[in-house]
């Protein structure tokens, strides 16, 4: 292929993803979900094409008036959204975000304590991930398999046994409120500041649907701002106290961040106000759907975990799929139907076994936009089941989920919904 051929087939390979992707898959991984029709419009501007270096009104380069407003839109509104006395929107990713708090409060060489893997931390708490990459000395907190939730008593031996520096809840496997309050307290017992890393319920606690990390004792939280939370990909922090914030500051610029792509601002504000107008109503369908699937789910046989605690208080339903072929064959059977989601280590698998754990991973967010509801989710529980458990050609079924998903094409709880 010449270049010009090259850029032919990357434009094709673009418009088929779109098409694929967002019109004819029904799409569940937990952590995705799809921005609303006037944020996308919003997000493709010559915001783009600029530099910001600092905070609004206190730039470094001109030309910035504009780019100013709206980030202060971006501040002002995520403040009210989240109750926060500040919050910061230029950490670019999660990943960031997280790694700035463990900058700003704990320096190379001294101790950590965060969830385990298996407990559902996201990789960047562990030794090979952002806390690793900060030189801190990592404890991890374990899980009750039980409750799948953090072992609070175990988590609570070590908090006192190793007085961190800096104690972190929150999770990538997040299927219940975290016990804040008894983080707060051990915390308290050592001088460690408590934060949340709220990626994956970002969009539940702006609906209030989860729980609510300042108010239960967290000092700061950082975050993802695209996965329940319906924004442009990125990050942000929030908190309520200046101290925090004037530690956090220098490590998000200069240290960390130059250029926070400034093209995010303006989709980022339609999703906040969005989120104030619509994200209780949004977030509350989010978790009836997952416990709708997840109920259709175990109906079917499928082993959905935490059954005796009602399977989950999230977007996220987990489910053990040995029996039904692993999680490998789970995930890449159902890509053959147009059923996207992925698997996914279980607390009991070994890290080293990740390229064929026991289960899989199921979010509800991204169809929830959509403006599926119950109902939907137990015939989406049934098309996962015909390829699962009845072993039906995925070829067939998929011709069953592009009809289905051509009735959900249109981004609900936005402003667009209203004209
Ligand atoms: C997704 C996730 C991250 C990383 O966020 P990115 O925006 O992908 O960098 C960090 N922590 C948790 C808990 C996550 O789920």
């Amino acid at each position: 292929m010449n270049v010009k051929e090259i850029v032919g087939a990357v434009e094709d390979s673009v418009s088929r993803h779109d098409e694929w992707r967002g019109k004819e898959c029904i799409n569940l991984i937990a952590s995705e979900n799809v921005m609303s029709p006037l944020a996308w419009k919003l997000y493709n501007t010559d915001f783009e094409h600029r530099y910001a270096e600092g905070m609004p009104g206190k730039r470094y380069y001109q030309g910035l008036s504009y780019v100013d407003e709206v980030e202060s839109a971006c501040i002002e509104m995520g403040k009210k959204l989240f109750g926060a006395e500040f919050l910061d929107v230029r950490p670019i990713s999660g990943c960031l975000s997280i790694l700035i708090l463990l900058s700003s409060f704990a320096k190379p060489g001294e101790k950590y304590v965060a969830p385990s893997v298996p407990a559902g931390a996201h990789i960047s708490q562990a030794e090979f991930g952002a806390a690793g990459v900060r030189g801190l000395e990592v404890r991890h907190m374990p899980l009750n398999e039980e409750e799948m939730n953090l072992d609070i008593d175990k988590s609570r031996k070590i908090i006192l046994e190793h007085k961190p520096k800096l104690v972190n809840a929150g999770g990538t496997i997040f299927l219940f409120p975290h016990p804040l309050r008894e983080l707060r307290e051990a915390a308290d017992e050592v001088g460690a500041v408590l934060t949340y890393d709220g990626s994956h319920v970002l969009g539940l606690i702006a609906g209030k649907q989860f729980q609510d990390p300042l108010r239960e004792g967290v000092d700061v939280v950082g975050a993802s701002a695209h996965k329940t939370f319906p924004g442009p990909q990125g990050g942000m922090i929030f908190g309520n106290c200046d101290e925090h914030y004037r530690k956090i500051k220098p490590k998000i610029f200069p240290a960390l961040v130059s250029n926070h792509h400034l093209h995010r601002l303006p989709a980022l504000a339609v999703t906040m106000a969005e989120m104030i107008e619509f994200g209780e109503d949004y977030a509350k369908q989010v978790v009836k759907n997952a416990q709708a699937l997840a109920g259709a789910l175990c109906e079917y046989g499928i082993d959905v975990l935490a059954e005796n605690k009602g399977f989950t208080k999230s977007h996220q339903v987990i489910a053990d799929v040995r029996k039904c072929g692993g999680g490998a064959w789970c995930a890449e059977s159902l890509e053959g139907a147009n059923v996207i989601l992925n698997k996914n280590l279980l607390p009991w698998d070994d890290v080293k076994n990740s390229s064929n754990p026991s289960g899989i991973r199921i979010g509800t967010a991204e169809m929830t936009h959509f403006g599926m509801k119950e109902s939907d989710m137990k015939h989406v529980a049934e098309l996962i089941k015909r390829v699962w458990v009845d072993k039906e050609e995925p070829g067939r079924v998929k011709e069953d989920v592009l009809e289905f998903r051509s009735g959900f094409l249109d981004v609900k709880y936005c402003f667009d919904d209203m004209k």
